[in-house]
């Protein structure tokens, strides 16, 4: 089966089957919330990107005017749609105008946290020398200069570093 993938579905460290694509404008959108070395990799080698083509594109936007989603909807998001729709994909999103204009335009979609995973992993960026942990993602650790790891964390408030 074909996936494509949204930025939050890049993000969540999920595995997913399938052939998998996403487009040029929702890899740019995960390089800016912070890239790790896992998700270089997933994009090197599990994930094609591929843009979709204008008719597909014009016929979100109409679908978009339509629901009254267009507001709401990002030209990421529309191009997300329009990729769907051009591979006869299904949309993995947990956005609900995505979903709408999905449902409306003959679009199957799946909701990344019902796929049966339990938890959607963020990165956490952790010091090997002192450990302290960082939000954004950094090679070398600004306090001590050691190597920064990246960490799978939950969600929720951090937890102090356990000993
Ligand atoms: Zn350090």
């Amino acid at each position: 089966m074909r996936r494509v993938l949204d930025a939050s579905a890049l993000l969540s460290g999920a595995s997913f089957d399938g052939e998998l694509f996403t487009t040029p404008e929702a890899v740019a959108e995960v390089r800016r919330l912070g890239s790790t070395p896992q998700l270089d990799a997933v994009l090197a080698t599990k994930v094609r990107v591929l843009s979709a083509t204008k008719e597909s594109l014009e016929a979100v936007e109409r679908t978009a005017r339509d629901t009254g989603d267009i507001a709401r909807l990002s030209p990421t998001d529309q191009g997300l749609l329009a990729l769907a729709r051009d591979l006869q994909a299904v949309v993995l999103t947990d956005d609900y105008s995505i979903q709408n204009v999905a449902a409306r335009l003959g679009v199957r979609y799946e909701k990344i946290l019902e796929r049966g995973i339990r938890e959607v992993v963020t990165w956490r960026y952790r010091c090997t020398g002192c450990g302290r942990f960082f939000e954004e993602p950094t090679r070398e650790c600004r306090v001590c200069g050691s190597k920064v790891r990246t960490t799978r964390a939950r969600p929720g408030p951090p937890k102090p570093p356990s000993k």
